[in-house]
């Protein structure tokens, strides 16, 4: 579940296949578009960890999508990794300035893209890589699979710890209960959105004693955020 998700966007297909089986192999969870539009409808019902994005697409191109990202709130901090063929390095100046990450030049070394990604991924959420992510007097242990807060520990059930830590990973985004059941229950599940409400109410009583602060904050008409402003 705290595997990070990574989409490719690429229109050639042999390409995205070798790229998702070996991002897959490292743990990665892997989402493929072939077209720009695809992609970006993608980005609107779910955002990942980080895009590796096609310089030429059809449908909308990658460097108008990387902008329109840039320019989404939501996205604006996306990590995005630019993947450019030769010949199109010139306007590489032009990727980085839309706001890219980062880029490599096809054809190029799977492995060292794969550096690229974990090393952007530490670089944008260094809490997703750790053993322990501490937020204020919060400290999820994710090897140990525990919670202290404030040096207590908190007993959580599988799903209220994979919630919490989902959140804690992403704190100062907000999910929908939709969102949620995706990443908590997986995909294609058929328990009802309600069930999110549930089970947040018992993260909530379990890790918050009566005269403590509740770090999840519940945003009215969209879902539930992990607040970044937390402290203790
Ligand atoms: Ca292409």
């Amino acid at each position: 579940m705290a595997s990070p998700h990574i989409l490719i966007v690429e229109d050639e297909e042999p390409l995205a296949l070798l790229l998702r089986y070996n991002l897959e192999a490292e743990g990665y969870q892997v989402t493929h578009a072939p077209r720009g539009d695809d992609a970006e409808l993608i980005l609107q019902e779910n955002t990942p960890d980080l895009v590796l994005l096609d310089w030429m697409l059809p449908g909308v191109s990658g460097i108008e999508l990387c902008r329109r990202l840039r320019m989404r709130p939501d996205t604006q901090a996306l990590p995005i990794i630019m993947l450019t063929a030769r010949g199109e390095e010139a306007e590489r100046v032009r990727g980085l300035a839309t706001g890219a990450d980062d880029y490599v030049v096809k054809p190029f070394s799977v492995p060292e893209l794969v550096a690229r990604v974990r090393a952007l991924l530490r670089r944008a959420a260094p809490e997703r890589i750790a053993d322990a992510i501490e937020l204020g007097d919060i400290v999820l242990d994710r090897r140990a699979k525990r919670v202290h807060r404030a040096g207590r520990e908190i007993h959580l059930g599988p799903t209220e710890f994979r919630m919490l830590e989902y959140l804690m990973e992403r704190k100062g985004r907000v999910f929908t209960r939709g969102q949620l059941l995706d990443a908590v229950w997986g995909q294609d599940t058929d328990i009802d959105e309600r069930t999110v409400d549930v089970h947040v109410g018992r993260l909530r009583k379990a890790i918050n004693d009566p005269h403590e602060r509740d770090p999840i904050r519940t945003v009215r008409g969209a879902g539930y955020s992990f607040d970044e402003t937390f402290k203790a």
